[in-house]
């Protein structure tokens, strides 16, 4: 796994994880993407996002890995839908059962002379093993913080990315100006044909 940035604290982190997991779901997964059709994957295409989705992994993602990602992402985004339609309760169990299968739990690691680091992974976890572990870790901390809508789904139509709503007042509904310009544009035409 890409270490985690030293100094980083217990928030900071789960945000990062937050991230990397709506790159994930927005690299991988979805139908369409502001507005327009989005293709599916494959091979290296696949694996290239994957990859630019983590960050720097240092090659450790081929087309298995990839696919495993995949699968991850799609879990990820069906946590997320239950969270947006607010089933808590489906949510919390989707998320129960993407720890139970990614064995995470957490255990202190140090690495060389850096000081103890918690992992949220179990030390025998493979790679796609160890993000599964810290992606469901981070969006059960955001659900059992009474914060589970700091990751949403774009409200437009056609369009399935997700965000992530850093605001205070948690009132973002779209993934970005894209989307919010043209669900006003369909407004503002809706308006005037109808007058
Ligand atoms: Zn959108």
């Amino acid at each position: 796994m890409a270490e985690e940035p030293e100094g980083t604290g217990l928030d900071g982190r789960h945000t990062m994880h937050l991230e990397t997991g709506v790159a994930l779901i927005n690299a991988l997964t979805g139908q369409h993407v502001h507005g327009r059709p989005k293709p599916a994957l494959g091979g290296h295409d696949l694996v290239r996002a994957a990859a630019d989705a983590l960050g720097p992994v240092d090659g450790q993602v081929d087309l298995a890995v990839a696919e495993r990602l995949r699968n991850v992402a799609s879990r990820l985004r069906e946590i997320i839908e239950s969270l947006s339609r607010r089933e808590h309760d489906q949510a919390a169990a989707l998320l129960n059962r993407m720890l139970t299968d990614s064995k995470a739990r957490p255990y202190l690691h140090r690495h060389g002379e850096q000081s103890w680091h918690l992992h949220f992974h179990s030390p025998d976890a493979d790679f796609v093993q160890r993000w599964a572990a810290g992606l469901a870790v981070s969006v059960a901390a955001a659900l059992g913080d009474d914060t589970p809508h700091r990751v949403g789904l774009c409200a437009a139509p056609r369009c399935d990315q997700a965000y992530l709503d850093a605001s205070q007042a948690q009132i973002k509904r779209f993934c970005g100006l894209s989307c919010q310009n043209r669900v006003k544009a369909a407004a503002y035409r809706a308006r005037r044909s109808g007058s």
